[in-house]
């Protein structure tokens, strides 16, 4: 009974000019009143297979929302194709008719003839009245099964779902509430990942677990639904807290802040300020950093060095450490950072300095990346990384891995 499916009605949406998102509106409206939904699906305007969506919905969801297809045009197919899924005739309202003539006379104009076929309901059909448009709604039900048609146009479709379907809702569904984790981890491939923690969640239907990976950022959604907030709770404990303990300090995100967040907080707290170095990233850092309201508080300033000239003009890294080691190496990421933080009295400074690809520049192979930190404590480290993947995964990367060994030096997380 307490999920749903969502069918998006329009042929438009099958196209790269209009996207769904109704859909978006009313998953989180359900998802609020403990409903889940598991599928959703996008119908062209054609009879036959909006009838085929339909039944087939209905062998597996409780309730089943429509949005679309109730204008007044031969293309608008959604009253006749429920119609035809629930083996129901479609009958005239007189009723709607006159509010449909009413809603025209208002603003001058004659209802065209067309209008009529807004008028029709699914035999047995509760209406919904639209006071935004002139499609009223329909909530139907069978076989103990709900199934809602409501106007496209958001901002039609908004309110009726709000005033009119919400209410009927709460009324019929038993009391439910979703509590949900949203985890993020940090030097991980995802199959690593997987095969770690799947013998924890693939014992558990509730909380659902889905997990979203991109370069160096995988995600983990836990959503457990219960009766009551404190038996959601104890359910995404019981699967969240063994996670939490195998993701060690690859874990960076509890509520699904991003790794600038977490770091911004971090220098916050210890009224420390940072300064990045950065070469093959060309300011990704920074951007990652100040993306951050705030981060006015703690970040000093960067330096972009693409050019070993700029390495020694900006940073102050000496000419001979270039070209003894190149650019790329462990030495001019150290000095890269020794002269962030010197050059702008920052408490902490990281660095960059890579082979980002397609070519290297300095005989290290493409992928190869140095990232260093420097603090008030002792000489600057360095780590060497060697990164999969094109260009843009590999800046990507290097990024993620400076943010994150500057938070784990921040938090005193060991060493990888
Ligand atoms: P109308 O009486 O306006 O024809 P309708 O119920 O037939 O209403 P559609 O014709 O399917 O609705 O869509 C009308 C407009 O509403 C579309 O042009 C589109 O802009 C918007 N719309 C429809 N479906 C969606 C959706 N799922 N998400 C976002 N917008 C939508
Ligand atoms: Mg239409």
């Amino acid at each position: 009974m307490a999920d749903a499916e969502i069918i998006a009605v329009g042929s438009e949406m099958l196209t790269s000019q209009r996207i769904d998102t109704n859909s978006l509106y009313i998953t989180d409206q359900l998802n609020a009143l403990g409903v889940e939904v598991h599928r959703k699906l996008i119908i062209g305007d054609d009879r036959a297979l909006l009838t085929d969506a339909v039944q087939s919905a209905l062998t597996h969801a409780g309730i089943v929302i429509l949005t679309g297809g109730l204008g007044p045009t031969e293309d608008d197919v959604t009253r006749q194709a429920v119609a035809d899924a629930l083996n129901r005739e479609l009958v005239f309202s007189q009723e709607i008719c006159d509010a449909i003539e009413e809603r025209f006379r208002r603003r001058q104009r004659n209802m065209a003839e067309i209008n009529k076929r807004q008028a029709y309901v699914v035999a047995g059909a509760e209406v919904l009245p639209n006071t935004n448009g002139t499609a009223p709604g329909q909530w139907i039900v069978n076989d103990g099964r709900i199934i809602i048609m409501l106007p496209g146009p958001p901002g039609e479709l908004k309110p009726l779902f709000a005033n009119e379907c919400v209410p009927r809702l709460t009324k019929l569904l038993p009391a439910q509430v979703i509590r949900a984790r949203f985890y993020r981890v940090t030097g991980f491939t995802e199959s690593d990942l997987d095969a770690l923690i799947a013998p924890v969640y693939t014992k558990y239907a509730n909380p659902s677990t889905t997990i979203l990976a991109s370069p160096g950022d995988i995600q983990i959604h836990l959503r457990a639904r219960c009766g009551s907030a404190e038996d959601s709770e104890r359910l995404l404990a019981e699967v969240g807290d063994p996670i939490e303990a195998l993701l060690g300090r690859h874990l960076f995100s509890r509520n699904g802040e991003p790794l600038e967040e977490i770091v911004g907080a971090l220098l916050r707290e210890r009224g420390a300020t940072l300064s990045v170095a950065e070469s093959c990233t060309g300011g990704m850092v920074g951007q990652r950093i100040t993306s951050i309201a705030g981060s006015s508080d703690y970040f000093v300033g960067g330096f972009v060095t693409y050019t070993d000239r700029m390495k020694t003009d900006l940073l102050g890294v000496d000419p001979a450490l270039i070209s003894q080691h190149t650019a790329v190496s462990k030495e001019v990421a150290a000095a890269m950072a020794e002269g962030a933080r010197a050059r702008t009295g920052s408490t902490f400074a990281i660095s960059i300095t890579g082979e980002a690809g397609p070519e290297s520049s300095t005989g290290s192979p493409v992928g190869t990346i140095f990232v260093g930190f420097v603090s008030p404590e002792g000489p600057p480290e360095v780590l060497r990384f060697a990164m999969p993947g094109d260009r843009p995964r590999i800046r990507g990367f290097a990024t993620q891995a400076a943010l994150d060994l500057l938070r784990r030096r921040l938090m005193r997380l060991d060493e990888p």
